[in-house]
């Protein structure tokens, strides 16, 4: 035991790369870990949860926390980390807005349980078994975590106190934030660790991008052999860069890629779809409702476009159908 502040590092529902992001602090990692207690990191090392359920309230200095929450186990671990932290901070697009994973919201989970263990071409399910919470095998009970019918971010969990957005975030970021905490000089609580700009903002390109921009067509990237030094937007082609805060270092514009808006909304937005939506108004070249029509039909799946990291976040949160959430909050 040391006396080094306490850190967690945990991931809920996570592809992993919010954890990479953090290897990905190169030789900084020993600094960090030097100067910290690392009690827990799932995916580097051997710790275990009743080691953490044994501590004292607010014994952890700081947890970060990766990944969204849709099952009972993300949930105990993210309310368990919480009670246990006296700084929680959201790591990456899942857990500050649901990120990709929250397009399933866009389906209900009879849907995804259908296909995903009964319709799928290469299933083979001959008893039609579905995954369930309880089962009894041999006179003796397992138990799986209960699966939710909705993605939900981290903050619609548990009290969450800084957000770093990002698919993932990049490795500066987490050590600026990691730095703030150890020299106590954090912004106020629900402050978001990126700078308050849009990305047109920092955007290299943001010189080519006219004043007034008047579109015809709307084009996607994979459709054209796009300029790598002129703005997307002029050229046509979708990128949500005017509605998405800046911070990512230009990640995807720097390799001719549009941005898809993995920061998130920017400063004051609640809904960054709707944001990019009205932008996307007032660049259309069209004279009346039909031609409008006519050019948003062109984009495929917008909504899975614009809330391709956001959905559970956004006012829509989810496809209407009725039920509410199993979510025990
Ligand atoms: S934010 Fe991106 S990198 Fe991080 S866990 Fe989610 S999908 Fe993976
Ligand atoms: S619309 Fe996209 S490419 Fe154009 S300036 Fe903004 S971020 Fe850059």
């Amino acid at each position: 035991m040391t006396n080094k502040p306490k850190v967690a590092i945990c991931w809920l529902g996570s592809c992993g790369g919010c954890d990479e992001a953090v290897v990905d602090l190169n030789e900084a990692i020993l600094q960090v870990a030097d100067a910290v207690e690392i009690i827990l990191w799932p995916i580097a090392m051997d710790f275990k949860y009743h080691n953490i359920e044994a501590m004292g309230d607010n014994e952890i200095t700081l947890s970060i926390i990766n990944g969204h929450v849709r099952n009972s186990e993300q949930e105990e671990m993210a309310k368990l980390l919480r009670k246990k932290s006296q700084i929680v901070l959201a790591l990456g697009s899942c857990a500050c807005f649901g990120g990709t994973p929250g397009l399933a919201n866009f389906r209900t989970k009879e849907d995804i349980f259908n296909w995903v263990y009964r319709d799928a071409p290469t299933v083979i399910n001959p008893k039609g078994n579905y995954p369930q919470p309880e089962v009894q095998v041999g006179g003796r009970e397992l138990t799986l975590p209960e699966f939710y019918e909705d993605v939900h971010t981290l903050d619609q969990v548990i009290d969450v106190d800084y957000y770093l957005p990002g698919c993932p975030p990049p490795p500066e970021l987490i050590l600026n934030a990691i730095n703030a905490v150890l020299e106590e000089k954090l912004p106020p609580k629900g402050s978001t660790l990126t700078p308050h700009k849009p990305l047109c903002d920092t955007c290299p390109r943001n010189e080519t991008k006219p004043d007034r921009l008047a579109l015809k067509e709307i084009k996607r990237i994979h459709e054209v052999d796009a300029d790598p030094n002129t703005c997307f937007l002029a050229q046509g082609i979708l990128c949500l860069g005017p509605a998405t805060r800046t911070g990512c270092g230009e990640a995807c514009i720097n390799i001719n890629i549009p941005c898809r808006g993995c920061f998130g909304p920017v400063e004051g937005v609640v809904d960054g779809g709707t944001k990019f939506i009205s932008s996307l108004a007032s660049i259309l070249d069209a004279e009346d409702e039909e031609e409008v029509k006519r050019v948003v039909d062109t984009i495929d799946d917008l909504a899975g476009y614009l809330y391709r990291f956001s959905l559970p976040a956004s006012l829509l949160r989810r496809r209407r159908v009725g039920e509410e959430t199993n979510l025990k909050i």
